[in-house]
């Protein structure tokens, strides 16, 4: 295939050209650009980055330390502690028919990658798969999001400081740039941001049959059942629904409760938000805004298309189009043909619904296409279990919300429309390599008394190899 005419295919000639030299550093050379990049956005880029992310949707300066630059430097001394170990040879077992080899497995760099990274956390999203990225010895081009123009030009410094581009280079650009990259044949694409684009992003890299890692979105439901803490329920609900305004793929988009505890719930929410908030929510400057217009429309149509279906608005509401601001909003008797309850809400609007029996809560659940995360609120273990067991779910936090994501122990990532492939530590290296299967013979193995001519006498111990080896 002729790529010559596309416009990134210089920068990619030019990876392509010195991936074997990035591959075959060692752990050391690679700690060193982790580290490097750990210098940047704790200390060099720090201000500005905070700057940038205020200046994009007024993300306060604690939300950007904890969600955006904590979660890279926590990923990087993950990375540095566990590097070695993952880059070693992995031995393996020999089955006696094999006798006379030897075997195992090494993750070698996929080659030259493609990260697309959404604007929710901008940084994070970026820097994390850049940091698997990197551990696993490949080459990068990141495109990131068009949405988030000050954090972009903060990132594209820093990538521009740490690397030559013929190993890390970010491009700013539009949905274009998106399509213009996504037709070269990458050794692997990471995409980040929502199922619709992607299945765009499949579709291109099929053509060219590049391996993917999408980190897609979705509803994550939150069931809260009668045996659940009320007031401790609340409390982390309210932080994991307005952290980053509701702008957050794990957010809990909507809650299913039992419902004998309804009205406790709204009544403690109610309190929980004046709390984090003030009444004067509008000014409270602990909580970001909605990005733009656009997506404040789209909230305002959703609160819009509820009130015209007789919903009920529990709490909040209120909206200013000149700020983008919309109350966090708590909304229930929703009818199923609502627009909150059918697409992913991605804003600071909460639908409540109810239930008599979990098996009402799955079913409702299992009728949806699979979530990125499921959050349980229960004291009974029973129930616990009944949920873990009879749903599907990329990830889930029990008693508590969003935590999941942080744990670099832990894989994470979504499952069919939420998702595929894993992130995050390990599993993030793993993504960004190959498993290369190696077996050496070592001396003249049993495996040679099978090669032809296959006489009776060999044919007899084919038949004694398949029944006892
Ligand atoms: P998006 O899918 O609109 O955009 C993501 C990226 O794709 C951007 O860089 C954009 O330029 C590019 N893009 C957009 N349209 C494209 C097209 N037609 N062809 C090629 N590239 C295109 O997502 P978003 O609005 O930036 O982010 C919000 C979505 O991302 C939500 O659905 C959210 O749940 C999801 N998300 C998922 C995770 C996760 O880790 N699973 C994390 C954050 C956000």
């Amino acid at each position: 295939m002729d790529y010559s005419n596309n416009r990134y295919f210089d920068l990619f000639r030019k990876q392509k050209e010195n991936q074997y030299k990035v591959a075959n550093t060692n752990y050391k050379g690679r700690t060193k650009k982790l580290v490097a990049i750990k210098h940047a956005i704790e200390v060099t880029y720090k201000d500005q980055i905070r700057e940038a992310l205020y200046n994009d949707f007024k993300k306060p300066f604690a939300e950007t330390d904890l969600t955006e630059i904590y979660q890279i430097i926590g990923e990087i001394k993950h990375a540095k502690k566990y590097l070695k170990s993952w880059m070693s040879n992995h031995k393996v077992s020999t089955p006696l028919a094999l006798f006379g080899t030897s075997s195992w497995y090494k993750y070698e760099p996929k080659g030259v990658c493609l990260i697309i990274s959404p604007w929710n956390y901008p940084l994070n999203l970026t820097f994390d798969p850049l940091v698997s990225a990197i551990a696993a010895g490949n080459t990068v081009i990141i495109k990131p999001s068009e949405l988030t123009p000050n954090i972009s030009s903060v990132m594209a410094k820093i990538i521009k400081d740490l690397f030559h581009e013929n190993e890390v280079a970010l491009i700013q650009g539009e949905v274009e740039t998106s399509q213009e990259l996504l037709k070269l044949p990458f050794n692997h694409i990471f995409f980040t941001g929502s199922p619709k684009v992607g299945k765009i992003v499949m579709e291109a890299a099929a053509k060219n049959l590049s391996s993917v890692t999408l980190e897609l979105g979705g509803k994550s439901p939150t069931i809260i059942d009668e045996t659940a803490n009320i007031k401790s329920a609340v409390k982390k609900i309210v932080w994991g629904k307005f952290l980053n305004n509701g702008q957050t793929c794990v957010a809990p988009d909507y809650i299913l409760i039992n419902e004998t505890i309804k009205d406790d719930f709204i009544q403690s929410f109610k309190t929980q938000l004046e709390h984090f908030f003030t009444k004067d929510v509008i000014n409270s400057n602990s909580i970001c805004r909605i990005l733009n217009s656009d997506h404040f429309d789209r909230l305002i149509n959703h609160l819009e298309n509820a009130k015209s279906k007789n919903a009920t608005i529990e709490i909040g509401g209120k909206s200013d189009s000149d700020k983008n601001f919309l109350e966090p909003t708590v909304i229930s008797n929703l009818p199923e043909d609502a627009s909150l309850l059918e697409s992913e809400i991605f804003g600071p609007i909460l639908p409540i619904k109810t239930y008599k029996t979990l098996y009402e809560a799955i079913n409702y659940i299992n009728s949806k296409e699979k979530p990125l995360s499921l959050y349980i609120y229960s004291s009974n273990k029973k129930n616990i279990d009944f949920i873990l067991n009879n749903t599907r779910a990329g990830t889930t936090c029990i008693n508590n919300n969003l935590l999941q994501a942080s744990n670099h122990y832990l894989p994470f990532g979504g499952s069919n429309n939420s998702g595929m492939g894993k992130s995050h530590g390990f599993f993030g290296f793993q993504e960004f390599s190959n498993t290369r299967a190696i077996l050496k013979q070592n001396f003249k193995g049993f495996i040679e008394n099978f090669y032809p001519p296959y006489t009776s006498a060999k044919q007899k111990l084919i038949d004694l190899t398949i029944k006892w080896f």
